[in-house]
């Protein structure tokens, strides 16, 4: 922990942080300079946020030397992880993999259609949602286990496997049963009780950021998970809540290098729920991949202007295939495979 005492700090002042830290089990290196005093402290930085120090009489500012998630972290495995499925598929590895799909599970044939049109195009995994966090109670939400039999059924008669969302702690046994990567929601990242739970599972998971959560709150809710004993956590970019209202939320491209630099989590991105508009998800597919996101979570539906949710967002099937052979060139540019 690095303290920086104001100008005119007094000799007191100085001397309640070195107490405070010594208190605390830091031991305390003490730099007089011209105009600041500074104090480095070295201990069991995640026991104290710097805000309590910051709070200080005579303390101008004060940061933290380590970062607050040791498992999240990228120095606990350097090379990287890679979350590897029973049928060879590997996520976090030199291939980009594409998970493609209607945002919502609607009915057989729609989900037999969309699981079709994605294999052939070249994704690895169908996505879609049978139980849906919906703003509005009046909303479609979902149709449940119904909903993961046949979108079960669907991946199987197609060689997909399946990604589907577990709003609730509850939900997991069930979940299990059907998925091979178990959805945490935007809306989810922060339910304590579920990442808690989801550290027992023995399936691997897809946390999607939050709609107002900076990318160390994402790493620590990765935590989370992985402290619970499961290792096989895949970050999502989902696009984050600002200011703009031109889409519907705002994709934040960057937080992809920046995780890849704190994280040896693999992290995909979802252009879907980052623009909210059809026209914008191909832009950003291709920035997805340019920007070394490990894989892409796409809508799809056969029929869009019926879909039951994200209807505006979703690509029509003849897009999709588009998508995929634009990737296959942008992948090796950057030293990718697709
Ligand atoms: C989804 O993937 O359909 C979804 C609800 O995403 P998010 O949690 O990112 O809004
Ligand atoms: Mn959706």
């Amino acid at each position: 922990m690095i303290v920086v005492m104001e100008a005119g700090a007094s000799e007191e002042q100085i001397q309640g942080v070195i107490d405070r830290l010594v208190m605390l089990n830091f031991s305390v290196h003490r730099s007089t300079g011209v105009i600041h005093t500074v104090l480095g402290g070295v201990g069991p930085e995640g026991d104290l946020s710097p805000d309590d120090l910051q709070v200080m009489p005579g303390v101008k500012e004060c940061h933290r030397v380590t970062s607050p998630y040791k498992l999240a972290a990228r120095a606990f495995k350097p090379e990287g992880t890679v979350v590897e499925f029973p049928n060879g598929v590997r996520i976090g590895g030199p291939e980009v993999v594409v998970a493609a799909g209607p945002c919502s599970v609607e009915s057989e044939p729609q989900i037999q259609s969309i699981a079709a049109s994605v294999a052939k195009a070249g994704a690895k995994l169908i996505r879609a949602g049978a139980f849906k966090p919906r703003s509005s109670p009046y909303s479609f939400q979902g149709l449940g286990e119904q909903g993961l039999i046949m979108l079960r059924e669907a991946a199987n008669a197609h060689g997909l496997l399946v990604v589907s969302e577990v709003m609730d702690h509850t939900q997991i046994g069930l979940l299990e049963q059907y998925v091979d990567l178990l959805q945490v929601g935007a809306r989810n990242m922060q339910n304590y009780n579920l990442l808690r739970e989801l550290g027992r599972s023995s399936k691997p998971v897809l946390l999607k950021r939050g709609i107002a959560a900076t990318i160390e709150e994402l790493l620590l809710s990765a935590e989370y998970i992985l402290s619970g004993g499961n290792y096989r956590v895949i970050l999502c970019e989902r696009g984050i809540r600002t200011f703009e209202t031109y889409t519907r939320n705002t994709m934040d491209l960057a937080a992809i290098p920046v995780v890849k630099k704190l994280s040896h989590l693999p992290i995909m991105a979802d252009p879907s729920h980052g623009t909210g508009r059809r026209d914008k998800v191909l832009p950003m597919a291709r920035a997805a991949v340019a920007a070394g996101a490990d894989g892409l979570l796409v809508e799809v539906h056969p029929d869009p202007d019926r879909a039951l949710s994200d209807g505006a967002q979703s690509l029509y099937p003849d897009q999709f295939e588009t998508l995929m052979a634009q990737l296959r060139i942008i992948a090796p540019a950057v030293d990718r495979t697709l």
